[in-house]
């Protein structure tokens, strides 16, 4: 090889070495999260180590990041957007501060009920909202759906969470997509007709049945998990509810790309990375929550407590924020507070 081509080859790697750092360093993506950042960091830090893009993000409550979104418009450094509950997903989405976007790997890797149908947004884990029961006043051969825990037998023993609460309308949202509204307000006022009492949150709901206040309730499986973890011989156990008919009721944590995202390609490559294996382990192992990609087992934990094999509802999550307002309304009316 010629002298003259041998040292502009050298003088263009040196080029190469000296700009590729800095180059990479540039390449950003930014986020905004209602998940905090002792669950997001790790996952994070695990896509910057395999794409070299680092992630900025802001953590804040869901509706904070949605108002800030709306206040910023085009003008906003967010490129993604992550949060809990399809129903928060679905209000971003109404809202038009996502944007539809198309990727294999993630037709590939999140089941079409766990995301929106034109792909503002998608599952990346899945947070089931099931029954529980008491150890020892109650047997699981006693239970069965949601529907009957409106049967007479668990008047005074019913504890609930507040109807406030995104994950009881997204609940009963959904009921209202399978069941129809007629039929799923009659399930509600049932619940409500067996004087439950109402809880701010799971975790006191959890420990109002191991006080005696009631014997049945319903919540997301991971508070259970967290206690669990703590105390195993916490006397409270789960029961996967529907199994012979529409299955337990999911819900997810999710994302999606911002309408106005600086940075689209990379806030696709993370959502991308979200959804694989890596990522998915760490919700799991994490959170307790279960992997939104059905190609990943659940962490081992989650497995010796409950099993992996539960029927869950496969109707699509946008009816969550579909029919959130009925949902809301209904329980108003039936006077679940
Ligand atoms: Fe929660």
């Amino acid at each position: 090889m010629p002298t003259i081509i041998i040292k502009s080859l050298t003088i263009a790697a040196c080029f190469i070495f000296i700009l590729t750092p800095s180059v990479f360093a540039e390449e950003t993506v930014h986020v905004y999260s209602s998940r905090i950042d002792q669950l997001i960091k790790p996952v994070f830090d695990a896509f910057t180590v395999k794409t070299g893009i680092k992630v900025k993000y802001t953590t804040a409550k869901e509706a904070e990041l949605i108002e800030r979104l709306k206040a910023e418009g085009k003008f906003t450094q967010a490129d993604v957007l992550i949060t809990v509950d399809a129903g928060n997903l679905w209000l971003a989405q109404n809202e038009g501060l996502l944007q539809p976007v198309s990727s294999k790997l993630l037709d590939h890797n999140v089941p079409f009920s766990l995301k929106e149908k034109q792909n503002h947004w998608f599952g990346l884990s899945i947070r089931a909202r099931t029954i529980v029961y008491h150890n020892k006043r109650v047997k699981p051969s006693e239970l069965s759906s949601y529907e009957a825990l409106g049967e007479a037998k668990w008047k005074g023993r019913l504890c609930l969470r507040t109807s406030k609460k995104v994950y009881n309308k997204s609940l009963v949202a959904m009921m209202i997509e399978s069941l129809g509204e007629p039929k799923t307000e009659k399930v509600i006022r049932s619940w409500i007709d067996n004087q439950p009492e109402i809880y701010s949150n799971d975790t006191s709901l959890l420990k109002a049945i191991v006080a005696g206040k009631c014997d049945v309730g319903i919540v997301n499986t991971y508070y259970l998990g967290r206690i669990l973890k703590e105390d195993p011989d916490f006397p409270v156990s789960l029961f996967w509810a529907n199994q012979d008919s529409s299955g337990v009721h999911v819900n997810i944590s999710g994302a999606g790309v911002i309408k106005f995202a600086k940075r689209k390609e990379n806030a696709l490559k993370l959502i991308e990375f979200l959804s694989g294996t890596e990522a998915q382990n760490l919700f799991s192992d994490d959170n307790l929550e279960y992997p939104a990609n059905p190609n990943i087992p659940p962490s081992p934990l989650l497995v010796k407590w409950w099993g992996k094999n539960f029927k869950k509802d496969s109707t699509n999550l946008s009816a969550a924020g579909k029919n959130q307002k009925r949902a809301v309304m209904l329980m108003n009316r039936v006077g679940y507070k």
